[in-house]
């Protein structure tokens, strides 16, 4: 994007919306949709109103991760009602397509699609919205900064030097959007051998703590590669809607957010 974009006229809020948060990755796989779940979950065990906006319109994990599925069904003013899971409404255009199915729009119409899911989405009275964007410094989040109230955003990166220099590249993309960043998450910091504790650094040691202290954000967390969580995602069980370390870790993540 060239030079600094003027914020449009209207802003689309929903009503009810206090605050509209998203949640990015420079690259893809680095965990952002399970993070974004998670988060979710831990604010909503935490007694906010939560909801989760899969804004990851080429790659919608959201249903998967959140264990739900089904059409989505209308409410009688012909809006979208959010199905709800583990205390948080949910809403992914993968509740639109059959298993399987690609989106084979074209970016207008995908970006019509998100607008949509701001204004004709029945979210009701919501502390606020997670938005999981998808992977890069596209349109969604273009058109997101622009046409949404976005109160901030948060950036996940793996401690890997190539994920690193994608999110810094998210990071100048926030900045020129004037959206705030609240903070970095790190995840797959650490892979911690559960028979005898040796702990490999997989992806790189310290990379997401030093990115963070040279631009003066927040490291929110540091998040450990977890099987207990890739399963969770997989099996639509969200680790931080049970017990443990790991829900633990997302507990004191979502009170970072809420001080
Ligand atoms: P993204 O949204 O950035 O593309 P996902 O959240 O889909 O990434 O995660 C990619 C894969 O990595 C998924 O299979 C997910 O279960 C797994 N994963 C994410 N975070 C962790 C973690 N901390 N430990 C283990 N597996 C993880």
């Amino acid at each position: 994007i060239g030079g600094h974009p003027k914020p449009q006229a209207a802003k689309i809020k929903p009503a009810g919306v206090k605050r509209i948060i998203s949640v990015g990755s420079g690259k893809g796989g680095v965990g952002k949709s399970t993070v974004s779940a998670n988060l979710a979950v831990a604010l909503a065990r935490a007694g906010k109103r939560v909801g989760l906006l899969d804004a990851d319109i080429y790659g919608p994990s959201q249903p998967r991760m959140m264990g739900i599925s089904g059409k989505p069904q209308a409410s009688a003013d012909n809006q979208l009602l959010p199905p709800e899971a583990y205390g948080v409404k949910v809403m992914s255009i993968g509740l639109m397509l059959e298993e399987g199915q690609a989106v084979v729009w074209r970016g207008p119409m995908l970006m019509g699609a998100l607008q949509q899911f701001l204004t004709e989405v029945a979210w009701g009275d919501l502390d606020v919205l997670i938005v999981d964007l998808p992977p890069g410094t596209g349109d969604v989040l273009l058109t997101l900064a622009q046409k949404s109230e976005l109160a901030g955003a948060i950036m996940v990166s793996t401690p890997q030097d190539v994920a690193l220099l994608d999110a810094r590249k998210g990071i100048d993309m926030l900045n020129r959007l004037e959206v705030p960043l609240i903070g970095l998450i790190e995840n797959m910091s650490v892979y911690v051998c559960p028979k005898c504790g040796h702990e490999e650094h997989v992806f790189g040691q310290g990379g997401v703590e030093a990115e963070a202290k040279k631009i003066g954000a927040p490291l929110l967390a540091q998040l450990p590669i977890d099987l207990e969580t890739r399963l969770g995602g997989d099996e639509g069980r969200p680790i931080a809607a049970g017990p443990g370390v790991m829900s633990e870790a997302y507990q004191r993540l979502a009170g970072r957010l809420i001080e």
